[in-house]
């Protein structure tokens, strides 16, 4: 889509470089970047293709459609969704060499059933519920396992599970399911079910739990340069890929008394000067930013007045000298030595990162730096 809007979203993939390499020194694991909800927002393709750079081969999505997009862009990376694939899509999956997850007997049986059919084989990864109590197998994952991996045309290539609370302080609970997880894939060797590859690790299990390692990780937030733990007990040198910024697209003072925007919830004290960004909540600016988040101009913080819209917010920009209609504005990301993080955005909105990268919305252009 054309953009004639001055609002857009900067992706550093050096910043995304710099990451993966950082990554890279904390396990000795296959890095499998979770790439889902296109990337965080930053844009599946171009971090795939910037990752393959990087030596990387496996990616993870959440499911078949975004699969699909990265299948149809490279055609030789390994793909895995790491969510519920519907059984009646089973052909899809083996056409296009795309590894489920698997986590009930009937979905393999499809996906056998398309094997077949295909004249291909179909690697398959099983999920295990060890404690996260959203998807997986679980008292029966033994009988069902094993009934999986005598279906014709399946490859039981791997055996995972999701941890619950990687990014707490205690890991008790987190071991106690990685203890189930090693105990169901002893009890499966020793029956002659080889399953090769094991894996648990989301970002804070990379950064803290390393008896999750195994053969692979899953990594998703640190590889787009963000702390998963609260209050940053490690650091391990990651830099934020994703700025959304703007520019000002009017400006004008304001008399005491005047108000702004709808349902006037802010009334000037003072000359005002009101500076108009062309950004809102349809953007990803979100409404409980209204008066009293900040955004950076000119290296400096100024504060939202009145209720954010939906395509534009207004700000107070008083004690800013010089400032024009043009200037850069920065929501999320550096300017000088000022910095609005995901995280101060997150707090701001009684959220967590995650919801603020993905929350940029798709009318928002994202533009790649690259040197
Ligand atoms: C989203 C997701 C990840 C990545 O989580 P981060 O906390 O972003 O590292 C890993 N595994 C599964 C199953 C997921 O759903």
């Amino acid at each position: 889509m054309a953009s004639y809007r001055p609002v857009w979203a900067e992706v550093n993939l050096n910043a995304l470089r710099h990451n993966i390499r950082r990554i890279k020194k904390l396990t000795n694991s296959e890095i499998m970047p979770i790439v889902k909800a296109d990337a965080y927002g930053h844009g599946a393709v171009q971090i795939v293709r910037a990752l393959r750079e990087e030596g990387i081969q496996r990616f993870g999505v959440a499911f078949l459609e975004e699969a699909l997009e990265l299948r149809g862009h490279f055609s030789d990376s390994i793909i895995m969704v790491i969510g519920p694939t519907l059984p009646e899509y089973s052909e899809i999956l083996v056409k296009e060499d795309i590894i489920p997850e698997i986590f009930q007997v009937e979905q393999a049986i499809a996906l056998s059933e398309a094997a077949v059919k295909l004249k291909k084989n179909a690697k398959i990864h099983i999920k295990i519920d060890t404690g996260m109590g959203r998807i997986g197998f679980r008292e029966t994952a033994f009988e069902d396992i094993t009934q999986i991996s005598l279906l014709p045309n399946i490859d039981v290539e791997g055996i995972y599970t999701h941890l619950a609370t990687a990014d707490s302080p205690d890991l008790s609970y987190a071991q106690s399911q990685l203890d189930q997880l090693n105990k169901l894939h002893d009890r499966l060797c020793a029956s002659g079910i080889d399953i090769s590859i094991r894996h648990a690790a989301n970002s804070p299990a990379v950064m803290q739990v390393s008896a999750s390692h195994y053969e692979i990780c899953r990594p998703g937030l640190i590889i787009y340069g963000l702390n998963p733990l609260e209050e940053l007990a490690q650091d391990i040198d990651l830099r934020p890929v994703l700025s959304l910024k703007a520019r000002i697209s009017h400006l004008k003072t304001i008399d005491p008394g005047e108000s702004v925007g709808y349902g006037r919830s802010f009334f000037a004290e003072r000359p005002t000067k009101v500076a108009t960004l062309p950004l809102g909540y349809a953007d990803g600016l979100r409404r409980t930013m209204s008066n009293g988040g900040e955004v950076l101009i000119k290296g400096q913080r100024v504060l939202i007045i009145g209720k954010v819209c939906m395509d534009q917010t207004m700000v107070d920009v008083s004690d800013i000298e010089n400032v024009a209609v043009g200037d850069e504005v920065t929501i999320l990301g550096k300017d000088g030595d000022e910095v609005i993080t995901a995280k101060e955005l997150a707090d701001r909105a009684g959220t967590i990162s995650y919801e603020i990268l993905c929350g940029i919305t798709k009318r928002v252009p994202r533009i790649y730096l690259d040197n």
